[in-house]
């Protein structure tokens, strides 16, 4: 039995959990990219409804991880753990903003009000309504808008995605090595690469599936049919 001889071209792109965990990330990048364009902070003012672009605010930051997120997936960079970094960096910068906005909005415009006192006493005494821009019963997380929810969803989404893409590696493979991008044996520790089907140090199936009854090509979960012989794999 020819073992050894194992089935490219499949590789790791094969796996359909890394397939659905890289379509996800890709999803979750370009919706981190969109996010800074869509409203972060909205309040009334003068009867209409104000809204700002997370972009005008610290969004350019969330974009920017999300360029670099799709760019490592599109140039089909291995690399799981680099996206949750990314994923955890944009949310803690999400955080730190929607605080940001809850906490100022409200604030600034009460400073706006105090500034208006001279005006809306002169108003008060020609007979018209003072002018009010704090609007009431706004709760100071009201301020924060749909950008920054998207974006949060968005942050989770590639967490999900990469742990779905690390998880179908590492069937054969240590995991943290996979996060890392420089997969290793789980077996043995010897250094492996994507799209290898066994250990070339101790023969551990790296890839999720068997080898092929006839043959010994190794044919993937899924497989109807082996790659390399045309034996039936549906057993
Ligand atoms: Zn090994
Ligand atoms: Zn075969």
């Amino acid at each position: 039995m020819a073992v050894g001889r194992s089935v490219q071209g499949g590789s790791g792109f094969g796996l359909p959990l890394a397939k659905s965990g890289r379509l996800l990330q890709g999803l979750a990048a370009l919706l981190l990219q969109a996010s800074p364009l869509l409203p972060w902070v909205q309040f009334p003012l003068l009867g209409m409804t104000l809204i700002v672009p997370g972009i005008l605010l610290h969004g350019a930051l969330v974009m920017a991880a999300g360029v670099f997120s799709l760019g490592l997936l599109a140039m089909r960079v291995r690399l799981p753990g680099v996206q949750i970094l990314l994923a955890l960096f944009s949310a803690w910068w999400i955080n730190l903003d929607a605080r940001f906005i809850a906490e100022r909005t409200p604030y600034y415009l009460k400073k706006l009000q105090l500034s208006l006192v001279g005006v809306n006493d002169l108003l008060t005494k020609v007979g018209q309504n003072p002018i009010d821009v704090v609007p009431s019963g706004w709760q100071p997380g009201d301020f924060v808008a749909l950008g920054v929810w998207v974006a949060a969803a968005s942050c989770a989404l590639l967490i999900v995605g990469a742990v779905l893409e690390a998880r179908d590696y590492r069937r054969g493979m240590q995991v943290g090595w996979v996060l890392l991008g420089w997969p290793r044996c789980a077996a043995c520790s010897a250094r492996v690469y994507h799209g290898m089907s066994y250990c070339p140090s101790c023969r551990h199936g790296l890839l999720d599936g068997a080898p092929c009854e006839r043959c010994g090509a190794w044919v993937q979960r899924g497989w109807k049919w082996c790659a390399q012989c045309g034996a039936d794999a549906r057993v």
